[in-house]
């Protein structure tokens, strides 16, 4: 069965409410040499620039190889919510998962993540409009609120700036009555990723990198202990491969798409709201996203435009259901009046999988890290990080993650009509819950 496939996108670049605030756009030529390189990277998302970036600043030669422009892929249109979790898992679940030396790692730079953001953007000098505060996971039902509280206290436990808020201080920071109750995390922020990934890809130039926009490799071999790319009728050969192509990864490796699920999230932005309306929502915060199976995200950008979620699909790109999203958020925010819809865009997440980022070590001198499950702003250049580290002679062990093998998913060929059922149980429940 052969299903739409992420990379069958239109190539041309989204239009999102980022465009005005990420700069320039870079225009990098496609390949037009043959050479030799220590590492060849496929994929200029958060992912592949970071492991440019990182071991060019090793000192070793690098070539990035991206399909479209660079930020074509998630990197570029994704919320631009930098949760301090390394993955959607709960902190136990995180420890659970992983074994008790890299969960306990995992949550750590987790708790890092919003930090290692601002780090790399201060040290390279990006602009990324950060919008500090926190970030509130609004409680849709009493269960998880209760949820939220236990992991509320882990965090505590932690030392973090975490609170419970209850219905009435929800109500007040959101400038909505829709919930039971929230958890506020004051390490989360909110950035401009299109100013992210182009900076990241600027700082990688920078450091002698070279990158390669409209440059989308079909194949690629092994001869002797060195793997040759080929693309635009030119190949470059390189000790290793970074396959760093996540949700949008196609045939290129055999199997490995067969180790995700590719779902298409909505993003949607208002005309800017009226002055006096500003500021009754989302008051001194970066984001809020609710706990629902199928969760709505909000953000209020600095011009009085509200983005926020505009559903789910598994196919090629289509408007989404205006209607039914702008009802939830006008019922969300009741205070808003009438919302008006200015743009939208779509774009590949990852799902299907557990446990969210793994390392895979596909061939000798051929690795990846796939599988975010939407943590990717912040969890996407640190996997780059990790990539760079172990071609630096980083030792396994000292990763975050382990490297594991990359297992199929059962039942593959039948993901499309399961995640369809899937999404539309997880609606219905929703809906159960909260009675709308
Ligand atoms: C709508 C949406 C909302 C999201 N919201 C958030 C959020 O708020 N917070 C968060 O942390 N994460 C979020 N994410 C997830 C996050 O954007 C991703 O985890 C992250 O971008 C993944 O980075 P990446 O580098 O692995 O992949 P990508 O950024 O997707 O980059 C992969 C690149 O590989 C290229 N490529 C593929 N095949 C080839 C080939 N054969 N040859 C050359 N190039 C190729 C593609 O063109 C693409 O540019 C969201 C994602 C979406 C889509």
């Amino acid at each position: 069965m052969a299903y739409y496939q992420p990379s069958e996108d239109s190539p041309s670049p989204p239009e999102t409410v980022y465009i005005e605030g990420a700069g320039k756009p870079l225009k990098l030529p496609s390949l037009d040499f043959d050479g030799e390189v220590d590492v060849v990277v496929i994929g200029g998302g958060f992912v592949g620039c970071s492991a440019a970036l990182h071991i060019a600043e090793a000192g070793q030669k690098v070539v990035v190889l991206e399909g479209n422009k660079i930020g074509w892929g998630s990197a570029g249109r994704n919320a631009g919510h930098v949760t301090a979790h390394a993955t959607k898992l709960e902190p136990e679940a995180v420890i659970a998962t992983y074994g008790k030396k890299y969960g306990e790692r995992l949550n750590e730079v987790g708790a890092k993540a919003p930090e290692f953001v601002l780090n790399l953007s201060e040290e390279h000098g990006l602009d990324l409009s950060s919008v500090k505060g926190g970030i509130v996971s609004a409680a849709h039902s009493s269960a998880a609120l209760e949820r939220l509280r236990m992991r509320c206290q882990f965090w505590k436990d932690y030392g973090a700036p975490v609170d419970i808020l209850d219905a009435a201080e929800t109500a007040d920071i959101l400038g909505s009555d829709t919930y039971v109750g929230s958890y506020i995390d004051r390490r989360g922020i909110a950035i401009n990723p299109l100013a992210f990934i182009r900076g990241l890809a600027r700082a990688a130039i920078g450091k002698g990198a070279v990158l390669c926009e409209h440059t989308k490799v079909t194949s690629f071999s092994q001869d002797g202990n060195k793997w040759c790319v080929s693309a635009e009728g030119h190949t470059v050969s390189a000790d290793h491969v970074l396959l760093c192509t996540n949700a949008y990864t196609d045939d290129i490796w055999p199997g490995l798409k067969r180790t995700i699920i590719p779902v298409r999230g909505y993003q949607i932005w208002s005309k800017p709201l009226p002055e006096e309306v500003r500021g009754q929502i989302l008051r001194g915060v970066s984001a809020a996203l609710e706990t629902r199976r199928m969760p709505t995200g909000l953000r209020l950008h600095g011009d009085g435009r509200l983005q926020f979620s505009g559903g789910a699909g598994l196919g090629p790109e289509l408007a989404p259901n205006f209607p039914e999203r702008v009802a939830a958020i006008e019922r969300i925010f009741p205070a808003v009046g009438k919302v008006e819809v200015e743009g939208w865009w779509s774009g590949w997440v990852t799902r299907g999988i557990a446990d969210g980022w793994r390392l895979h070590r596909l061939a000798p001198g051929l690795l990846t890290a796939i599988g975010c499950n939407g943590r990717g702003v912040a969890m996407g250049p640190i996997m780059g990080r990790e990539l760079a580290k172990l071609i630096c002679g980083t030792a396994e062990d000292d990763l975050i993650i382990p490297i594991s093998r990359p297992t199929e998913i059962t039942g593959y060929v039948f993901y499309k009509p399961v995640a369809a059922i899937t999404m539309q149980y997880m609606k219905w429940r929703d809906r159960i819950e909260v009675g709308v």
